[in-house]
């Protein structure tokens, strides 16, 4: 307890009080649990409290009473670190000196602790005299610290994972979402497409010639309408054979939309009948249209030696009509023209 002999006691105090003051000190260093050092650079001792022996797992005043103690319990890896923090409090660099490192107990094992000194004394030549402090256990902080790093460390890594799930996530939605779009198309262009011969179908058709009513209305625009159906295509098929009526239905429909313009359309109506429309043309542009057509398929020589010819039914909308009369009408035409003889053009009557 020599080093305690050097607390500033007031001068006050007599004899008796003093040894009373080192006896009350004393108890109140042995009944605390941290631990209180008190290093004499003078003499070279350092005084440890009995708290520190304890707190430690060691026999209280095991060791030698010098630095040397100190040093050898700090583990390893903090011990560069905390001689640095020391040095540089020590040689006036730093104003305090506190510091958290793990230190060997008596068993092995490492616990951390808080150590706060303070210079109480200076030497003439400037150097330290004496310096007290103390150690605190705060291995149970540390231990939930270091948990609470490592679980954020975790979560920090689990969002990233998350983050890049969710990307690949959103990336595969996305390959998803255009390989959908391409798939709706293809149903689409199915849907409204006839399969055998590739031209629009009846469905299609009858959307466009919605559209285009409407347009002619909008615009007092012409519109005109018509049905063409092969003459006598029984009799073709019942000849050639069915797969030969398929490649003359698939020529006829290639004819009829390479010989039409941009704007018209046309669609299988159904068997052996197409129906054409022809936006913003009077029923005598239309009726020469269908006319060269029909030329166009008198012509055409198909598979090897097989001609084929066409009759036709043309309308023009009548915007105080509807479209089924529109569809009767041309209908009529149309049975008109194999009446008088097919292979020709009908155009329906207007005024009739
Ligand atoms: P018309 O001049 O009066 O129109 O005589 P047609 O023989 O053409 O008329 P009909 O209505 O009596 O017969 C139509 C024929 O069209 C009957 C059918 O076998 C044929 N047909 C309809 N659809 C197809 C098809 O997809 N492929 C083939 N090869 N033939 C078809
Ligand atoms: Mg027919
Ligand atoms: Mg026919």
């Amino acid at each position: 307890m020599e080093s305690m002999k050097q607390l500033p006691i007031h001068s006050t105090y007599d004899c008796q009080t003093q040894k009373e003051y080192e006896y009350t000190l004393n108890a109140i260093l042995d009944i605390i649990n941290e631990g209180v050092w008190d290093w004499n650079a003078k003499t070279r001792r350092v005084y440890r409290s009995p708290g520190w022996y304890r707190m430690l797992g060691f026999d209280v005043n095991c060791f030698e009473k010098d630095v040397l103690t100190w040093e050898n319990i700090i583990h390893p890896e903090d011990y560069p670190r905390v001689m640095k923090h020391f040095e540089l409090y020590t040689n006036g660099k730093i104003d305090s000196y506190s510091i958290e490192y793990r230190c060997r107990c008596a068993d092995d094992t490492y616990i951390w602790i808080a150590d706060r000194g303070k210079i109480v004394e200076y030497n003439e030549d400037g150097s330290v005299g004496r310096m007290i402090g103390a150690h605190q256990n705060i291995d149970l902080q540390k231990i939930a610290q270091n948990r609470l790093i490592r679980q954020n460390k975790l979560l920090q890594e689990g969002n990233l994972t998350l983050e890049r799930l969710l990307a690949q996530t959103n990336k595969e939605l996305h390959e998803k979402n255009i390989a959908l779009e391409k798939k709706i198309k293809e149903i689409e262009y199915l849907s409204m497409t006839d399969t055998l011969t590739g031209v629009s179908n009846r469905r299609s058709f009858e959307e466009k010639l919605e559209t285009e009513v409407s347009r002619a209305k909008r615009y007092s625009h012409p519109l005109s309408f018509a049905l063409c159906d092969i003459d006598f295509f029984k009799k073709i098929n019942d000849l050639y054979g069915h797969a030969k009526g398929d490649i003359i239905l698939k020529s006829l429909a290639f004819i009829i939309k390479s010989s039409l313009r941009e704007s018209d359309f046309v669609a299988r109506w159904g068997g052996e009948e197409f129906a054409l429309l022809f936006p913003d043309t009077p029923l005598a542009e239309a009726a020469e249209i269908c006319e060269r057509l029909r030329e166009g398929i008198k012509s055409f020589v198909c598979e090897g030696d097989i001609r084929i010819t066409c009759s036709f039914g043309v309308s023009e909308y009548d915007r105080d009509s509807n479209i089924d009369r529109l569809f009767i009408q041309t209908d009529d035409a149309l049975y008109r023209a194999k009446k008088l003889g097919r292979d020709r053009v009908e155009v329906v009557d207007a005024t009739a």
